[in-house]
């Protein structure tokens, strides 16, 4: 859709001209996040620097109807920042200060763009640090972490991004600037921030955050652990956890990741294992060092080949590398890959990783695997090569197939990446229609003009389109698809 010049004028006046992206090849950066595979440019991107300027955007596009799509990093693994009906997107990026570092309150307050490891870089000389660490943290955005809810392989024991969110500063897609929560804990009334965390831009545009800041732990051990089966390794997770460990972090990572990641980064892991536990233990130096024998000794007992704990800062800096790039590692094995994020309940690892390995072999691609084993939370990537014939077909069979496997195990349709255009018509395997009806009201109550991220969370379903009436009772797992 072509804008008015109008349009542009008046985004260029709130915005400043060095603010807006009209060009066709300006705006093809923004036509996909991550997940390449959904592609919509948007006619125009506006790059503001306060919520004045956001507030002014979200009033023009009210008047002129057009759709709104919120942007941090475009790192989304869901095609969420992407702009499918066109419209305009509003880049986060240059809103990226640090508004407030409040240590007596253990807190501080962000603008939304800001880069997630920047946060524990200005703190962590002081002793704090902000836990929610996703991979992509080197570059993905506080405000895309809120809207996404996002996890990280240090979630398992300090909990995912809405567990650290106080308050946020939201103007929604009705216009109003809102103070949602704030930096005192127990608030009256209705829990706003927690509805809006994980929104993915369907409320509106965040533009300030409240987080916790946490104070670093004493001592820090990582272990590396392998093993010739997956089995044997998934036994080990459940081992550590049933002996009342929480580690940090409870990472696994089988035999075709391990090759890449060896062969592209070099952090260390024994080549010739079937699967690794990358464990992390931190607290008071006392316990860390009686939890990483603990869980030595339980890797051991169920059958680990070898166990190593990391000598110094930067061996255990090299084995978080090979972990944390393990996604870009890939590559070295086929050009592209379709990237799962389901979640099994913990105990069913060791039966879905065996269901991976046969719906790799039923439909003949590859699949590697890297996941927050302490949470059951998967990460396959099937592997394609999209210049050979029917190749994406079989990967996109074999990823439905291994969604449907979670499900079936009394999983989810999505762990920490959140739901996008990607996942929304996966969301009917999960809820009943008049689940599903209750959020598409609650959106229209910040969005009622439904401008604001257009496609994305929510399905096309008739639990989810005017007139409907919530009379039917819960329907079988699969109907709507
Ligand atoms: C290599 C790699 C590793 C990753 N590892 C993890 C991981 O461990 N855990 C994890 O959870 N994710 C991971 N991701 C996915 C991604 O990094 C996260 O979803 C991240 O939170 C997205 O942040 P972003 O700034 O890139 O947001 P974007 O991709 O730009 O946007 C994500 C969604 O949030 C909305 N949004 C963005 N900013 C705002 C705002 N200010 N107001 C309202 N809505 C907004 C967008 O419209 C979109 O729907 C990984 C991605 C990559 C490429």
């Amino acid at each position: 859709m072509a804008l008015s010049s109008s349009v542009l004028a008046t985004l260029a006046e709130i915005v400043g001209p060095d603010g807006v992206v009209s060009s066709p090849e300006g705006r093809l950066v923004y036509e996909c996040d991550m997940h390449t595979f959904y592609k919509g440019a948007p006619d125009v991107v506006a790059l503001p620097r306060s919520a004045a300027e956001v507030e002014a955007i979200v009033r023009l596009c009210r008047r002129a109807r057009l759709p709104i799509v919120p942007r941090g990093s475009g790192t989304g693994l869901i095609g969420g920042a992407m702009a499918p009906s066109g419209g305009v997107m509003v880049g986060m990026n240059r809103m990226d200060r640090i508004l407030e570092v409040d240590l007596p309150n253990r807190c501080a307050t962000v603008e939304p763009g800001l880069i997630n490891l920047w946060l524990t870089r200005a703190v962590q000389d002081r002793g704090y640090f902000f836990a929610p660490d996703p991979s992509s943290q080197m570059v993905s955005s506080i405000g895309g972490n809120v809207s996404t809810n996002a996890g990280g392989p240090h979630c398992l024991k300090y909990g995912i991004t809405v567990n650290h969110v106080l308050g946020l500063e939201v103007v929604t897609g009705a216009g109003d600037r809102v103070q949602l929560g704030g930096r005192v804990v127990d608030r009256p009334g209705y829990d706003l921030t927690g509805i809006a965390v994980g929104a993915e831009g369907t409320f509106g545009l965040v533009t300030a955050i409240t987080v916790r800041l946490l104070h670093a732990a004493e001592a820090v051990k990582t272990v590396l652990a392998s093993f010739s089966s997956i089995e044997h390794a998934s036994e080990a997770v459940s081992g550590i956890i049933a002996a009342g460990i929480i580690p940090a972090a409870l990472e696994m990572l089988d035999a075709l990741m391990i090759r890449a990641i060896e062969e592209g980064i070099g952090a260390g892991y024994p080549k010739g294992a079937a699967a690794v536990l990358l464990i992390e233990l931190d607290g008071p130096a006392a316990e860390v060092e009686a939890q990483a024998e603990r869980a030595a000794a339980i890797c051991r007992e169920r059958g680990a080949l070898d166990v190593r704990v990391a000598r110094d800062d930067a061996e255990r800096a090299l084995l978080w590398k090979g972990r944390k790039e393990a996604a870009g590692a890939v590559g070295r094995l086929a050009p592209t890959y379709l990237l799962q994020d389901a979640v099994v309940p913990r105990s069913k690892l060791p039966a879905i990783m065996r269901e991976v390995l046969a719906i790799g072999e039923r439909h003949g691609v590859q699949i590697a695997n890297v996941f927050h084993a302490g949470d059951g939370n998967l990460h396959p990537l099937i592997l394609y090569d999209d210049r050979r014939p029917g190749e994406l077909e079989r990967a996109k069979a074999a990823n439905e197939e291994l969604l449907h496997a979670c499900i079936a195990m009394g999983g989810t349709v999505t762990g920490e990446h959140g739901v996008g255009l990607d996942k929304a018509k996966n969301l009917p395997l999960q809820y009943a229609d008049a689940d599903l009806n209750f959020m598409y009201r609650l959106r229209g109550v910040f969005d009622p003009d439904r401008l604001m991220n257009p496609g994305k969370l929510l399905p096309a379903h008739p639990a989810c389109g005017e007139g409907f009436r919530p009379a039917r009772p819960r329907l079988p797992a699969g109907a709507w698809i």
